[in-house]
Parts: structure tokens; sequence; C-alpha cells
């Protein structure tokens, strides 16, 4: 079955976006140092455009997120790897979408163990009709349908990460 790409955010909404939230990132941790923990793979790109649009100082980590199922469904078993102390740190996980939420709220449950300072998300990617999990996030840059979305660090099949821009892929099997 052949794909189709539709956009749904342009690359230009996408960085108006993005300056948005480093600014109201930047003011809510101007007096306190500031870690990103970015949620691979997904995060990368949208983790590298805010890190640079912050105007305050960060250090950035990554966790590694695998859930078992195919690549549009989490199953609900979600392995994280990492190796991180995040002890008394104010802690801002970055992810590309929250979907059923059962990823973050593994990663959350990991490093709240570590009794972080503060921990909050800041999640690109919103879509709220999916969720399973009781999570929301703290910064949230865009709200979007149930629809499979890719582009902006987000793949089908590893494919599409590079897209500057957030597209609707059409023709796509979702067993969910
Ligand atoms: P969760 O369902 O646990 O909130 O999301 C887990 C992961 O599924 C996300 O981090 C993301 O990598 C992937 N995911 C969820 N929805 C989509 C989507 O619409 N497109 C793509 N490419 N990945 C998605």
């Amino acid at each position: 079955m052949s794909s189709q790409l539709h956009t749904l955010i342009t690359a230009e909404e996408i960085q108006n976006k993005v300056q948005e939230l480093a600014a109201e990132i930047s003011a809510d941790y101007a007096q306190t140092p500031l870690h990103l923990v970015g949620v691979l793979k997904g995060s990368f790109i949208f983790l590298a455009d805010l890190a640079r649009a912050l105007s305050i100082p960060c250090s950035i980590y990554f966790v590694h997120a695998s859930s078992y199922g195919d690549r549009q469904s989490s199953s609900g078993i979600v392995k994280i790897q990492h190796s991180l102390n995040m002890s008394n740190k104010h802690v801002l996980v970055i992810e590309d979408i929250l979907d059923t939420g059962l990823t973050l709220s593994t990663i959350m449950e990991e490093l709240n163990k570590q009794q972080p300072a503060s921990l909050k998300v800041c999640a690109f990617l919103n879509k709220p009709e999916r969720r399973k999990a009781d999570i929301d996030g703290d910064y949230i840059g865009f709200t979007i349908p149930n629809e499979f979305v890719v582009g902006y660090g987000l793949d089908y099949g590893e494919l599409y990460r590079n897209l500057p821009y957030i597209a609707r892929l059409e023709n796509v099997e979702d067993s969910s």
C-alpha cells in the first residue's frame, strides 16, 4: 500500500512555537539550573531546536524508551534505558508526542525514584484522544487529532524523521 504525506504543521509554525515555548521555559527556570532529558529517538530534533532557543544555561541528557508492540500502538510495556542521576535537580523531560502517555508515565516513575528537585514535561505534540495514563504535559507545542503523524523527529519505519514539518501519513494500517 502506498503512503501519502499531508502537511499538518508547517516548518514556520513549528519554529514560531519553539520560540514561544523556549521563552516560557527560560522565564520559568530563570533562577534554577535546568536539566533537559530527551526521550529517544523521536525528541532529538525538537530538543535540539528548543535547547538552542533557550536563553538560560541547561544540561542535556537522553533516555531511550522502547515500547513492545507495533510501531503505532503502545503495548503498555515500556522499557527505559538510562544511567541518569537526577537527585535534587530541576528536570524537564522532552517528548516528541504524548499519545497514550504510557511511555512518559514510566519515565516519570523512574525519574521520580531519584527524587529530583522538580520534574516537568515538555511535549512537542499532544494526542489527548488516545490517552491511557493519567498524565498531561506541563508545556505543549500543538494538540492534534487522533491521526498518525511523521516528521520533525517522528518516524514511520525509521523514515520521515528528517522532515522539517509535521505531516499526516495516510494509508497506514493502524492495528490499535
Ligand atoms: P505513548 O503512546 O507511550 O504516549 O507514545 C509512545 C511513542 O509512540 C511516542 O514517543 C512516539 O515515538 C510514538 N508515537 C505515538 N503517536 C505517534 C504518531 O502519531 N506518529 C509517530 N511517528 N509516532 C507516534
